[in-house]
Parts: structure tokens; C-alpha cells; sequence
């Protein structure tokens, strides 16, 4: 039975990103009343920042079904369905032209940030009657100015972007990590472009090792071929490559398995010196640079600039006040989190899910998009375009069509479980350079070197039950 505010009120999406643009247009498509609230003054305002960045998936795998229903009205021209874009190109070619549509365009508020969501009336303790009473939303303006809206449901589709991880091993900022703040990049900086003053004849350290570590990697290695004087360190928490570089040939997503092998190439060639097992404890700064410690009393050679690539956490600050089920060690909905949970997938496919699996117990509360995926790394836009697709479904009644959920995404093709590999404990710096194709290492840590550079730091340890040291 519909309770009186179901009928009038809107439903709210909290991000006008991809996905959050995505579940508008299915909010539409089910004869939902969206309002999309973006904090940016622009939509997409993520995306932009890393819009040099070229993406991994092609452009068939980049846009939703019901946006591009909306754009062909408007007699949208596709782009190649097999060429990649970069992030400035998926907001120019289809994030913009889609939210200029005119069903869209009326119902998005820029320059709006959610800072806090309830249900009106009740705090999160109170339970009799919540069902029935709408989610209030508090919004502020970058003038300063608050607002309140109310809507009979919320979508949460506001991604992970602005709450990177810190270095800090230990999950906190390590000390001397806030005094740094001018000389840590967190996220992946445009060094060919307008960051290239910041890192050209600089000593960079890239901590981190996903795909954001890659892109950042590649393109100061081409700095350093063009700029005299920079050189790049790469300091890696795990004590192996083990999976590292990827599926290579095996990754169904060819770009994305290319760009690991990419970087397998650079650490042959010596380009970066790597080490292995650090986890970051401390940062100095001394009167040769900035200098790391890490957890075992192990130190780097000074840089200038540090690249943090330590990858993302969703912030729950805002969602304080409601009842939310998620999963301790993923922060992901309770259901999903199992799918996705890095200690025991690397393989980037993830079982079809929806709204049933995004659910909380807070009804016609959902998490969607990239922040769904809690503290996972592996989120790739088709599954969140499914997963708005069935949230939305669900939001409008028809249940049918949101258990309905088809998704087969392309595997990594370096599928394991457990993550355990034989070998991972016992490497060596030596046995690891030769398992990426190199000579034996000759040198220390240093700077760019003509031979491979690498070490492993800390003795090699084995977790329980025999399990890889990670
Ligand atoms: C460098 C990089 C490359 C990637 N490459 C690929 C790829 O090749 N293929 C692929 O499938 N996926 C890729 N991804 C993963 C993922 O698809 C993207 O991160 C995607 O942008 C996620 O979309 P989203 O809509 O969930 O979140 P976002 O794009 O992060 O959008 C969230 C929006 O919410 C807004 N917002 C944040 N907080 C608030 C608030 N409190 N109130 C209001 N608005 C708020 C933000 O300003 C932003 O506009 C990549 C990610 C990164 C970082």
C-alpha cells in the first residue's frame, strides 16, 4: 500500500555522475519524478578530474540503455562502439549531451551537496511510523546556503572519488602525511598536461598498485623521457608482483589487461625502481626531501612529490542517520559485498545483482554506482547501470522487473579464490625480477637506473593457514 508521501514526492539521486544520470533516466522510464542533486557546478564533476585519463572499457560497455534511448530523441550520433575514450570524452560525448536532454535538464540541481539524509521526524533510533515518513535531505551550496528537500526515496550514486584511502598503511594518515598536503597528489595527475610543471626534473613516488597506480606510472615515465633530471619510485605493499600486472592477453577487456603489461615492461627495463612490502608509517621531511618510513623501520630515498594511489573508501558520514546493512570489512551493502570482496576475487565479474542485494533496512534507501561497491576496487559502469536499472524498478513497484537483472561483465583473467599463490612467500627481489622477464637486479633503491631496480623489504612472512603474505 502506497503511504501519502509515496505519490507526491520525488525520488532523489545524490550525484550526477554516470550512474546517477543513468538512474534518472530509468527513474523516468518508470514514471518516477527524479531530482538529481550534484555538489559540483558542473555534472559529471568526478569524471573531469580525471579526464585524461584514457578509460579501459570501450565505449559499447560505457553507456546505459535508457540514457541512450533519451540521447537518440535527440538524435544523439553514437560514438564507436569499440573506441576508447578518456574520461574528458566520456563527459563531452555523453554525460553532457545527456543531461542537456530536455526530460533531463529540468531535473538536475548543480551546486547542491548532500551533507546529510534522514528520514523527516524520526532519528535513526525511532521505529514506529519510519516507513511511512519521507527521507529528508540536507543540501548546502558552495555560497554556504543550506536547503532542505524531501523525497519518498534515495538513490546514493555519488561515487568514491573525494574520499581517497590514505597512505598510511594502518588505514589512517600517517603522520606527517596532513603537513604534506601540497606535495601529496591523491588520485592520478595530468603529469603531460596542465600538472606537468608540478613533476617534470622531480623525484616522484607513486604508492599504490591498481589501475589508477598504472596510469599515473605511465605517464610520468613519458615525462621522464621528455624532462631531464625526473625519476619515479613505486613503493608496493604486497611482497610479490603475484597478480599485480593483471590478466595480460587473458584480461576479456584487452586495454585493461594492456595497461599492466605496460607497466611489467617499465620495471624490466629499470624505468622505476620498485619496492615491495612497504607499507607506509611515516613521512619527514629532511633537507634532501620528502622522505617515507614504513612500518618495519625501512626507508626510501627521498623524493620531491608523492603520487597516493592507495585507492577509495565511500563516505558514510552523510548517511549517519539511517539504517544501513553493510558488510564490515567492505562497506558494501551486506549482500553484495561477499561478490565483490577483494581478499577473495580478482576476477572483475561480479554475479548479477539489484535491488534486492543493494537493498538496506532502510526501504527505498539504495547505494548505487561506484560507491556500492564500499572500499572493492574492481567496479566497472555496466554493472551499475544494471544496478539502477532493477533499483529503479523496484522503486516504481514492479518487482518483477527488478529481480530481473542480466549481467555478464568481462573477466580480468587472473581469476583466482582465496588469492593464494604458491610461490608468494618465498620470493626474492631477484626470483621476482626474473618472473617479470628481467636480468637479475644489480642495484639499491635509487633513481632511474639502465638495470632493473628492486627490492622486497621486511623478512617474508606467512599468514595463517599457510595464506599468501599479501
Ligand atoms: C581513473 C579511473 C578510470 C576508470 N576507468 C573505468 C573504465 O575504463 N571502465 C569502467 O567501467 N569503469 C571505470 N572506472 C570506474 C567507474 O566506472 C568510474 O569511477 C565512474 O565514474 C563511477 O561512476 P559513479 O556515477 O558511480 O560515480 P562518480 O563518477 O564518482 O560520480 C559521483 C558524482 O557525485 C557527486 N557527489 C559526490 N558527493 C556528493 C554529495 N555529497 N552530494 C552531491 N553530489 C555528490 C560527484 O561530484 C560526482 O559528480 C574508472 C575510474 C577511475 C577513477
Amino acid at each position: 500500500m502506497e503511504t501519502r508521501h509515496e505519490t507526491k514526492l520525488p525520488v532523489a539521486v545524490i550525484g550526477a555522475g554516470p550512474v546517477g544520470l543513468a538512474a534518472a533516466a530509468h527513474l523516468l522510464a518508470q514514471g518516477q519524478a527524479p531530482v538529481v542533486l550534484e555538489a559540483g557546478t558542473a555534472i559529471g564533476a568526478s569524471v573531469r578530474e580525471w579526464g585524461h585519463v584514457r578509460l579501459f572499457s570501450p565505449w559499447r560497455y560505457n553507456v546505459d540503455a535508457a540514457s541512450v534511448a533519451l540521447l537518440e530523441g535527440q538524435g544523439w550520433q553514437a560514438p564507436d562502439p569499440d573506441a576508447f575514450p578518456t574520461g574528458r570524452g566520456l563527459v563531452e560525448r555523453y554525460l553532457e549531451p545527456l543531461a542537456a536532454t530536455p526530460q533531463l535538464a529540468p531535473r538536475i540541481r548543480l551546486d547542491r551537496r548532500v551533507v546529510a539524509v534522514t528520514r523527516q521526524g524520526f532519528d535513526k533510533m525511532k521505529s514506529a511510523g519510519r516507513e511511512d515518513a519521507p527521507f529528508l535531505l540536507h543540501l548546502r551550496s558552495s555560497d554556504g546556503r543550506a536547503e532542505g528537500l524531501l523525497a519518498r526515496a534515495v538513490i546514493d550514486a555519488s561515487g568514491t572519488w573525494r574520499s581517497p584511502n590514505p597512505l598510511g598503511a594502518s588505514g589512517l594518515a600517517a603522520p606527517g602525511e596532513a603537513e604534506l598536503a601540497d606535495r601529496i597528489f591523491f588520485g592520478i595527475p595530468d603529469a603531460l598536461g596542465v600538472h606537468r610543471e608540478r613533476y617534470a626534473g622531480r623525484r616522484v613516488l607513486v604508492v599504490g598498485s591498481g589501475h589508477s597506480a598504472f596510469n599515473a606510472i605511465l605517464d610520468l615515465t613519458t615525462l621522464a623521457g621528455e624532462e631531464p633530471g625526473t625519476t619515479i619510485a613505486w613503493a608496493v605493499r604486497r611482497r610479490t608482483f603475484g597478480q599485480i600486472f593483471g590478466g595480460g592477453e587473458n584480461d576479456l577487456l584487452e586495454a585493461r589487461g594492456e595497461l599492466g603489461q605496460r607497466i611489467r615492461d617499465l620495471v624490466a627495463r629499470g624505468a622505476l625502481a620498485v619496492t615491495l612490502g612497504f607499507r607506509t608509517a611515516a613521512l619527514t621531511v629532511t633537507e634532501e626531501g620528502i622522505v617515507a618510513a614504513g612500518e618495519e623501520g625501512e626507508i626510501l630515498p627521498p623524493v620531491d612529490e608523492i603520487v597516493a594511489t592507495t585507492g577509495f573508501r565511500p563516505d558514510l558520514a552523510m548517511l549517519r542517520e539511517l539504517r544501513l546493512g553493510l558488510d564490515p570489512a567492505v562497506e558494501a551493502p551486506t549482500a553484495l559485498a561477499p561478490l565483490i570482496d577483494p581478499n577473495v576475487h580478482s576476477c572483475g565479474t561480479v554475479r548479477p545483482h539489484g535491488a534486492e542485494e543493494l537493498a538496506h533496512p532502510e526501504r527505498d534507501f539504495y547505494l548505487a554506482g561506484m560507491k556500492s561497491y564500499g572500499r572493492a576496487p574492481t567496479f566497472l559502469l555496466l554493472t551499475g547501470y544494471e544496478q539502477v536499472r532493477s533499483v529503479a524498478a523496484a522503486i516504481a513497484g514492479d518487482w518483477e522487473s527488478a529481480r530481473d537483472v542480466r549481467l555478464e561483465l568481462p573477466e580480468t583473467g587472473v581469476c583466482s579464490s582465496g588469492l593464494v599463490a604458491s610461490s608468494c612467500c618465498a620470493a626474492t627481489p631477484a626470483e621476482e625480477l626474473a618472473a617479470v622477464g628481467a636480468p637479475a637486479a644489480t642495484g639499491g633503491l635509487g633513481a632511474v637506473s639502465p638495470e632493473p631496480v628492486l627490492v622486497t623489504l621486511g623478512a617474508p612472512r606467512k599468514a595463517a593457514g599457510g595464506a599468501c603474505c599479501g
